[in-house]
């Protein structure tokens, strides 16, 4: 029986009235912890709080999209690991291919919030993936492989059992187009392969993988059940509980087989 995740990533889009209805909509229907899947709603900041709160006690956890790797201080316009951890946040997402290829973003940005991020107790989804010319080039394994390397350089085995890697192809995301069950459990199985060379079999085998990348209620099932595959980043369909209840049922399907 493997534990799996769903998350939402709502990136830019709410205000906070429809924020906290999404977010009561969404505690309501997954009232309580269920011990097999882990369901989480990352919206923009300014709508942590009020999230939070509707979320209360229900089995929805909360995630922040970004953070800044120093202390509290003289950044404008950052946000601090202790501020996410003030407000209620368990996770936050490091590495989304907007920051990547939209904001410039490097691995060694990624590397210094996720050391940040785990020196302080956050747990943290590693984005990677390779972009479209990446693929057509035979590029993805060294993609993902530099991705990976550069993003954990310097994590010890400890730092790393609270990351979740998310495997999100840029040419999947908001296009409607979606990697194929396969497509997507051999780029899964290449992350584990790194993962184990790196850190050992415990690790390859235990950390969770999560597929993103275009996941709707029509294709959620197929993908989650890949044996590489451990759940899913969600962006597009996260935003209506029609659409994202689903993909968090097939979740629930998979993790009770
Ligand atoms: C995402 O933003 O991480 C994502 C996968 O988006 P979408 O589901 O809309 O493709």
């Amino acid at each position: 029986m493997k534990r799996m995740m769903v998350a939402a990533n709502w990136k830019m889009n709410t205000q906070s009235s429809s924020a906290s209805q999404l977010a009561g909509q969404l505690a309501g229907s997954w009232p309580e912890t269920h011990v097999d899947v882990d369901v989480l709603a990352c919206p923009p900041f300014p709508y942590l709080i009020p999230v939070q709160d509707q979320l209360g006690d229900s089995g929805v956890k909360l995630g922040a999209q970004d953070v800044y790797w120093e202390k509290p201080g003289a950044f404008t316009g950052q946000v601090a690991v202790e501020m996410l951890l003030d407000v209620g946040c368990q996770y936050v997402i490091l590495g989304h291919s907007e920051r990547r290829h939209v904001l410039g973003e490097t691995d060694e940005d990624i590397r210094r919030k996720l050391v940040a991020a785990r020196a302080g107790g956050l747990q943290v989804i590693l984005c990677v993936g390779e972009l479209l010319s990446e693929r057509e080039r035979g590029e993805m394994e060294s993609i993902l492989e530099r991705q990976l390397s550069g993003g954990l350089d310097g994590v010890d085995e400890n730092t790393v059992h609270g990351v979740v890697i998310a495997y999100e192809p840029v040419w999947a995301i908001g296009t409607g187009v979606t990697a194929s069950p396969e497509q997507a459990d051999q780029a899964h199985a290449c992350i584990r392969d790194h993962l184990t060379d790196r850190y050992g079999g415990e690790v390859g085998a235990s950390t969770r993988i999560l597929y993103g990348g275009s996941v709707k209620p029509d294709n959620a099932l197929a993908l989650l059940q890949q044996p590489n595959v451990d759940g899913a980043l969600v962006g597009g369909a996260s935003l209506s509980v029609d659409q994202f209840r689903p993909i968090i049922d097939a979740a629930v399907v998979v993790a009770e087989s």
